[in-house]
C-alpha cells in the first residue's frame, strides 16, 4: 500500500514537471510556433507547440521550407553523444521565405529566400569570429538542442516558422532549388576541408569514405574541384552509382583488404564521412606521402589512432566542422555556378519517422528532405 502510495505521488509529481516543462516551451517566447520533437532516446518524434522570440531589431523571421535530415539529427534525437537536451525540435539545413525583418536588418527583405545551417549565434568577439571562423567560437549557438544567450534552448527547422540574427543567414542563390537544403551542412562540412587543407588542386586524387549525405557531396565538390575521386565504403551496392551518377573515378570496398591494400599509397587525402566507429589504420595506409586523413564523421566512441603509419609517412589527421557564414555564403554561390547539388528524397512531415528508420539503415540516397513549407500541418 505505501509503495503503491509512493509511487503514485511520484509519478503525479513526474507528470507535473513534464507539464509545466512543455508549458514553458510554448510559453516561454511571444511567438506560437509548431514543429515536431524527439522527447526520448526511441527515435521517435511527433508533434509539439513551442515558441519563438520576438523578430528582434537585427532578426529575420522566416517560414521553413525545407529541411534536411542530417545524421547528426539522428545522433542527437538518440541521445548518442550524451548531450541532448530534450524535448529536441532537430533540423539544421534550412531554407526560408523571408516574412518579418527587424528594423536594423540590411541584408535581407521580405520575400528573400535565404538559408540557415547549424549556427545561429557566436559571441562576435573571440579570434574565431574576427576570423570569420563562427564555427569554432567557443560561445557558438547551434541551430538544435543549443543554449540562447538567455538561457533557452535553441529549437532547428523541423518547425513552421523560426527567428535568426541576419549574420547567420545566407541569401539563398536564385538558380539553386530551395530543395538542395543540404548544401547548408552536408555541403559545406566537405566544402571547407577540402579548401582549408589544400585538397582542391586540379590532378590530386581524393578518397571519400561513406557514401552518404556528408560523403556524395564531398564527390560532387572534389569532382568540381577538378581532383580524381575514389570512394571508399562498406556497401558494393553503391558502386555502380557513385561512378556512373555521382562522378568518382573508382570505388574501393572497405572491407575488401586486398582491394585495399592494392590501392596502398595512392591517395593525397581523405574525407572520412563515417558515422559510425570503424578502423582507419587502412585508411592511413591509401595515403601517399604527406597525405592527408580528414575526419568530419562524428562517431560516438574514439577511434584507434596507429601511430606508426603517421611517423613513416609524415601523414597528418586533421578534422573539420561545418564552414564559417562567410564560407556557406561562398560555397552555396560555388554551388549554383557548377550546379551542384544534393541528391534528395523528398517527404511529407509525416514521413519523419520513417525516414529516421531508414537512416539507421543507410537506405537514402542521398539525403532526405523534409518538405516543411507544403506539409507541416498543425494537428
Ligand atoms: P549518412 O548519410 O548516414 O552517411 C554515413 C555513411 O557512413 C553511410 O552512408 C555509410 O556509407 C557509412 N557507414 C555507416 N555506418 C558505417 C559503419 N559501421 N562502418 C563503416 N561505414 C559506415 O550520414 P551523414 O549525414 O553523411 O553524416 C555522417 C557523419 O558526419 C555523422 O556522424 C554526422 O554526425 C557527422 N557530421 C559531422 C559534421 C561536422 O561538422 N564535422 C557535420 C555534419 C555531419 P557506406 O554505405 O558508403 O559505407
Amino acid at each position: 500500500m505505501l509503495f503503491s502510495i509512493v509511487y503514485i505521488t511520484q509519478k503525479n509529481q513526474e507528470s507535473a514537471k513534464k507539464s509545466i516543462m512543455e508549458k514553458s516551451h510554448e510559453n516561454e517566447h511571444p511567438i506560437k510556433a509548431f514543429g515536431w520533437a524527439a522527447r526520448d532516446t526511441s527515435g521517435v518524434l511527433s508533434p509539439l507547440n513551442f515558441s519563438r522570440r520576438e523578430t528582434g531589431e537585427k532578426d529575420v523571421q522566416f517560414k521553413v521550407m525545407y529541411c534536411g535530415i542530417c545524421h547528426t539529427d539522428l545522433h542527437q534525437i538518440k541521445n548518442e553523444w550524451g548531450i541532448t537536451k530534450y524535448p529536441i525540435i532537430p533540423g539544421h539545413e534550412i531554407v526560408g521565405v523571408v516574412t518579418e525583418v527587424g528594423n536594423k536588418v540590411d541584408k535581407f527583405k521580405i520575400g528573400d529566400k535565404i538559408g540557415v545551417g547549424y549556427l545561429v549565434g557566436s559571441c562576435n568577439e573571440c579570434e574565431n569570429c574576427t576570423n570569420d571562423l563562427e564555427n569554432y567560437c567557443p560561445g557558438q549557438v547551434l541551430t538544435a538542442n543549443g543554449t540562447h544567450s538567455d538561457g533557452t534552448i535553441t529549437h532547428g527547422g523541423y518547425s513552421d516558422l523560426m527567428v535568426v540574427n541576419e549574420h547567420f543567414i545566407v541569401r539563398w542563390p536564385d538558380n539553386l532549388p530551395m530543395e538542395a537544403a543540404p548544401l547548408l551542412c552536408a555541403g559545406v562540412t566537405t566544402y571547407s576541408p577540402l579548401r582549408y587543407y589544400g585538397l582542391d588542386k586540379p590532378g590530386m586524387h581524393i578518397g571519400v569514405v561513406g557514401l552518404g549525405g556528408l560523403g556524395h557531396m564531398a564527390v560532387k565538390f572534389a569532382k568540381a574541384f577538378g581532383t580524381k575521386v575514389t570512394v571508399i565504403s562498406t556497401s558494393i551496392s553503391k558502386k555502380d552509382e557513385a561512378i556512373e551518377r555521382l562522378g568518382a573515378d573508382s570505388f574501393l570496398v572497405s572491407r575488401d583488404p586486398e582491394q585495399m591494400q592494392a590501392a596502398g599509397g595512392s591517395l593525397d587525402g581523405i574525407i572520412d564521412t563515417v558515422s559510425a566507429v570503424h578502423p582507419i589504420f587502412p585508411l592511413l595506409n591509401l595515403l601517399k606521402t604527406n597525405g592527408k586523413l580528414v575526419m568530419v564523421g562524428a562517431p560516438e566512441k574514439p577511434l584507434e589512432l596507429p601511430v606508426f603509419p603517421l611517423l613513416l609517412g609524415r601523414k597528418l589527421v586533421g578534422g573539420s566542422a561545418i564552414g564559417g557564414v562567410k564560407e556557406v555564403q561562398e560555397m552555396v554561390n560555388f554551388a549554383e555556378k557548377h550546379n551542384i547539388t544534393p541528391d534528395v528524397e523528398v517527404v511529407p512531415m509525416e514521413y519523419v519517422n520513417r525516414a529516421v528508420e531508414r537512416l539507421v539503415k543507410s537506405d537514402v540516397k542521398y539525403r532526405f528532405v523534409l518538405d516543411i513549407g507544403n506539409t507541416l500541418k498543425k494537428s
